[in-house]
């Protein structure tokens, strides 16, 4: 229960890795808010496998590409548990195609839900973070921000840009006792990846050297490795979680 007392802000915690960085956090004694953009059936699941852990839960809609909506996550934030020591920016989509063919609509949506979003969110839990003067930050990447991918210059774009500017952020705060870092999945068992052709989930299969899928749990451990003490020195670091894809 390293984690007893402080409170956690969880975008897109509804399902997928997301609702896994919840259970992670709840399981360390993390109070913890579910945001999600539409399905309140499954953030309340999220909510429900939280309070079995013995921890406070609620859940909040809201669009992370939105200003008033993030800061109305903030704003409940603080009104439920008074700090907000814990911000995970996980919030994303894909909008995939390649590069010629995508619409610029596709090009933007992609960049307002995952770089914007975690833009707004980041700046939003400034604030209170530097007067409690502690916070931890940490934002989902992933490897195709660090490579690119065929089909995905809108979501590697956004990804490579979460990591500038996450960074940037880690230097800003550094001194008022808050870190930034982000986890940089590879190929993970989620909704996201469960609409990928037969033919691309094998191609990607094959580019893992330990040959498997990965698991939303093995991406929440790493992300809540960052919120908890022992890693309280490091910030501005990418930490992959791919069964060495990106090696
Ligand atoms: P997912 O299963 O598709 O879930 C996406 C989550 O984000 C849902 O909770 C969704 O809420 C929420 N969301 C989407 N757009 C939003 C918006 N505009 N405002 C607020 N919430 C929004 O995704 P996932 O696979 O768990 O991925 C989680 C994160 O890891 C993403 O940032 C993704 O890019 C990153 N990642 C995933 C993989 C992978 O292989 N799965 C690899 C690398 C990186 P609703 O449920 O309400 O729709």
């Amino acid at each position: 229960m390293d984690l007893k007392g402080k409170n956690a802000l969880v975008t897109g915690g509804s399902r997928g890795i997301g609702r896994a960085i919840c259970l992670e956090l709840a399981a360390r004694g993390a109070n913890v808010l579910v945001g999600y953009a539409g399905r309140e059936e499954a953030a309340l699941e999220t909510v429900r496998l939280c309070r079995e852990k013995g921890v406070e839960a609620e859940a909040i809609q809201g669009d992370v590409s939105k200003a008033p909506d993030v800061q109305a996550m903030v704003d409940k934030m603080l009104k439920t548990w008074s700090t907000l020591d814990i911000l995970v920016c996980n919030a994303g989509i894909t909008r995939d195609n390649l590069a010629m063919r995508m619409s610029e609509e596709d090009f933007d949506a992609v960049l307002d839900a995952n770089l914007k979003g975690a833009f707004l969110c980041m700046k939003a839990a400034c604030r209170p973070m530097m007067k409690q003067r502690f916070g931890r930050i940490i934002c989902l990447s992933s490897i195709v921000g660090l490579r690119g991918n065929a089909g995905q210059a809108n979501y590697a774009a956004s990804k490579a840009g979460l990591i500038g500017m996450s960074k940037s952020f880690a230097k800003e705060l550094a001194a008022r006792g808050i870190t930034v870092n982000l986890v940089a999945p590879g190929f993970i068992e989620t909704d996201m990846t469960a609409v990928l052709p037969e033919k691309v989930r094998e191609g990607l299969l094959s580019s893992i050297p330990m040959g498997k899928l990965g698991q939303p749990e093995d991406v929440a451990r790493a992300a809540v490795f960052f919120a908890q003490p022992e890693a309280g020195y490091i910030t501005g670091q990418v930490l992959c979680v791919d069964g060495g894809m990106a090696v």
